[in-house]
C-alpha cells in the first residue's frame, strides 16, 4: 500500500514571542480536525534543556506532562485542549535533547571519522523527528519556539526550509505570526514591523504563505492589502486575529477569515465540511455570563505568572462551563497564611484548591490551608502536592506534631511524606521523578468511585515523594480516606476527609487531562459541589 503523503504546516513567529503562536497552532490544528482530517502536532524549543521538567515554572510556565511521561512545554496542554487529543515525547523536540543525541552517536562512533556539524546533522536530526511524529497523520503542524532571526533558533528554520525541499513544496506550508502594532498619538495601526519578520524569515530562505497578524484591536480590513503588497503573501492568505475575549475563539476566527479555506487549498486537501458544533459550544461557553458565580482560592506560592498554573485554570474553567457557573479564583499567597489567620485570610472562598509545588517556601500556608478546609468544612480541592500538604494537617491533628514531608523537613520524627526505598536514587536531577501516566485503583463507596465512576483510572503524574504507608492505619482510624491506590496497593494516589461535604485530594495531577468539552471528574465534582452551595 502507498503510503499516505502527510502535509505539513509550519508555524514561526516574528519580532516579539507571546503574541500567541502557540494558540494559533493549536486552533489550526484543532478547525482542520473538525474538517474531518487526521492532525498531528509538535513543538520545537530552541532551549539547551533536554526536556522542560528542569525549567522555573515562575519564569517560563507550566511543565505540562504527557501520557508517557514527557516533561514538556505548556504549548503542549493548549495541542492537548485544543485538537483532544493525547500526545506524547515526539511532540516536544527541545535543543538540548537533540544535541545529546547527536553528541551521544558521536560518542558511540556513529559518524565514523567524519565532521559533525550544524548542517547537515544537526537539521537532519530535526527532520526526521518531524518526520516520525507526523507519520501516518494528514496535517502535522510544527510549532517553532522563539522569534525567527533569534541565533539560537536558526538550526530549526534551516531544518524546516530544508525538509520543504525533502518532501516536496507542494506538501508544506510555512504559516508566519506577526505582530500589527497601535499607535495611540497618531491613531493608526503600523504594518512595518510585519514587514521585516516576514523579510528576516525570507532572508533565511523561508518565503511564508499566511500571515497571522495579531493585534491589539481590530484594525481596518485595508491593512491587509498593505500586508499583501510589502510582505509578499496574496491576500487570502492573511488572517487578521486581534486579541479575542478569550483563546477559544481563535479558532472560529480562522475560520472565518478563511485562513483555513486557504490552508486546505494550498495543501491540496480533500475534506469534510467543518462540524463546529465543539468548537462553538465552548467558544459560547468561555463568553457566557451565568446566574451564579463561584469563588475559589487558589493557594500557592507562584503567583505573578498565570501560566504557571496553566492547566489548572484551564481545568477549572471546562468544569464551570459544564455546570453553568462564572469561575471568580483569586492567587492566596502561600506565605501569608497561618494557622491563626487562615479564618481570616480564607473565609471568603466557596473552596479551595492547592495545586502542585516543589520546595518548602509557602509550605505551612498550604498545611494550614488544608486544616481550614478540613475543620471549616470547605470544598477542597488538592493536587500532588495539594495532597501532601492534606496529609500532614491530617496527621497534624491526631497529636503527631512534627508530622511533615522529607522533602521539607529532614529530621521530622513523622515523616508521613517520604522517598519509597528504591523508587528514586538520584534527588533534585532532570528526569528523575514519577512521571506520566500509571493506573489507580479506587476503593469502592468512597467519593472518588462516585466521581469517576469507575473502579480503574489512568492520571498523569509528576512528583517524587509519596504517602509513607507506616501511617496508613493510624490516619485512616482518624477519619482519612484512602480511595485510590497504585494497583499493587503501595502507592496512595487519593485520599478523602470522611465526614466532610468534599475533601479529596490526589498524588497525581487530574488536571492534565481536562479537556473543554469533557472537565476531570475530580475537577467536575469540585465545581458541582460549589454550584450546589453558591447562593
Ligand atoms: N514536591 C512534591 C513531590 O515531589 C510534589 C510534586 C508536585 O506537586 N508536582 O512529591
Amino acid at each position: 500500500m502507498k503510503e499516505k503523503t502527510t502535509k505539513y504546516i509550519f508555524v514561526t513567529g516574528g519580532i516579539l514571542s507571546g503574541v500567541g503562536k502557540g494558540i494559533t497552532a493549536a486552533s489550526l490544528g484543532s478547525v482542520l480536525k473538525a474538517r474531518g482530517f487526521l492532525v498531528s502536532i509538535q513543538k520545537c524549543d530552541q532551549y539547551l534543556n533536554v526536556d522542560a521538567g528542569t525549567l522555573n515554572p515562575a519564569e517560563h510556565g507550566e511543565v505540562f506532562v504527557t501520557n508517557d511521561g514527557a516533561e514538556t512545554d505548556l504549548d503542549l496542554g493548549h495541542y492537548e485542549r485544543f485538537l483532544d487529543t493525547d500526545l506524547t515525547q515526539s511532540s516536544s523536540l527541545m535543543t538540548g535533547r537533540v544535541l545529546k543525541n547527536i553528541i551521544d552517536a558521536e560518542r558511540a562512533g556513529k559518524y565514523l571519522g567524519k565532521t559533525v556539524q550544524v548542517v547537515p546533522h544537526v537539521t537532519r536530526y530535526i527532520q526526521d523527528a518531524i518526520i516520525a511524529c507526523g507519520k501516518g497523520s494528514d496535517v502535522h503542524i510544527v510549532e517553532i519556539g522563539g522569534t525567527v532571526g533569534d541565533i539560537e533558533g536558526l538550526h530549526f528554520i534551516e531544518a524546516i526550509r530544508e525538509l520543504g525541499i525533502r518532501v516536496g513544496r507542494e506538501n508544506c506550508l510555512y504559516a508566519h505570526v506577526v505582530y500589527i502594532p497601535y499607535l495611540g498619538a497618531s491613531k493608526e495601526f503600523k504594518t512595518k514591523p510585519a514587514q521585516h519578520a516576514v523579510l528576516t524569515l525570507r532572508s533565511l530562505g523561508i518565503v511564508p504563505e499566511l500571515l497571522v497578524a495579531r493585534s491589539e484591536a481590530k484594525p481596518p480590513q485595508k491593512i491587509i492589502q498593505k500586508l499583501s503588497l510589502f510582505g509578499g503573501v496574496s491576500e487570502d492568505g492573511i488572517a487578521l486575529l486581534p486579541n479575542a475575549k478569550t483563546v477559544y475563539e481563535v479558532p472560529l476566527t480562522l475560520e472565518k477569515e478563511g485562513a483555513v479555506d486557504f490552508v486546505v487549498k494550498r495543501l491540496g486537501l480533500k475534506g469534510k465540511k467543518a462540524n463546529l458544533k465543539d468548537i462553538r459550544w465552548v467558544a459560547r461557553r468561555a463568553t457566557a455570563t451565568f446566574a451564579k458565580t463561584i469563588h475559589i482560592g487558589i493557594v500557592a506560592k507562584y503567583l505573578d505568572n498565570e501560566d504557571t498554573y496553566m492547566s489548572v485554570v484551564e481545568a477549572l474553567k471546562s468544569a464551570c462551563w459544564k455546570h453553568g457557573v462564572n469561575l471568580s479564583y483569586t492567587w492566596v499567597d502561600a506565605e501569608e497564611i497561618t494557622k491563626q489567620n487562615a479564618l481570616d485570610m480564607l473565609h471568603e472562598y466557596d473552596g479551595i484548591l492547592v495545586p502542585g509545588g516543589f520546595g518548602s517556601r509557602g509550605i505551612e500556608g498550604k498545611i494550614a490551608a488544608a486544616d481550614y478546609a478540613i475543620h471549616q468544612k470547605i470544598p477542597y480541592l488538592g493536587l500532588c502536592l495539594g495532597m501532601q500538604v492534606a496529609v500532614i494537617a491530617a496527621a497534624r491533628m491526631i497529636g503527631l506534631a512534627d508530622a511533615n514531608s522529607l522533602e521539607f523537613d529532614k529530621k521530622t520524627t513523622n515523616p508521613v511524606i517520604h522517598i519509597m526505598e528504591g523508587q528514586h536514587d538520584k534527588l533534585e536531577t532532570g528526569g528523575t521523578m514519577r512521571l506520566g501516566s500509571y493506573e489507580c485503583h479506587i476503593a469502592a463507596g468512597s467519593l472518588a468511585e462516585k466521581l469517576y465512576a469507575a473502579p480503574k483510572i489512568f492520571e498523569r503524574h509528576r512528583h517524587r515523594y509519596e504517602f509513607n504507608n507506616d501511617y496508613r492505619e493510624v490516619l485512616s482510624d482518624a477519619g482519612l480516606v484512602i480511595s485510590g491506590t497504585s494497583p499493587d496497593n503501595k502507592l496512595v494516589e487519593i485520599i478523602e476527609i470522611a465526614k466532610h461535604p468534599f475533601f479529596i485530594a490526589a498524588q497525581f495531577h487530574p488536571e492534565f487531562t481536562a479537556r473543554p468539552t469533557r472537565p476531570n471528574p475530580l475537577f467536575d465534582g469540585f465545581i458541582s459541589i460549589l454550584k450546589k452551595r453558591a447562593k
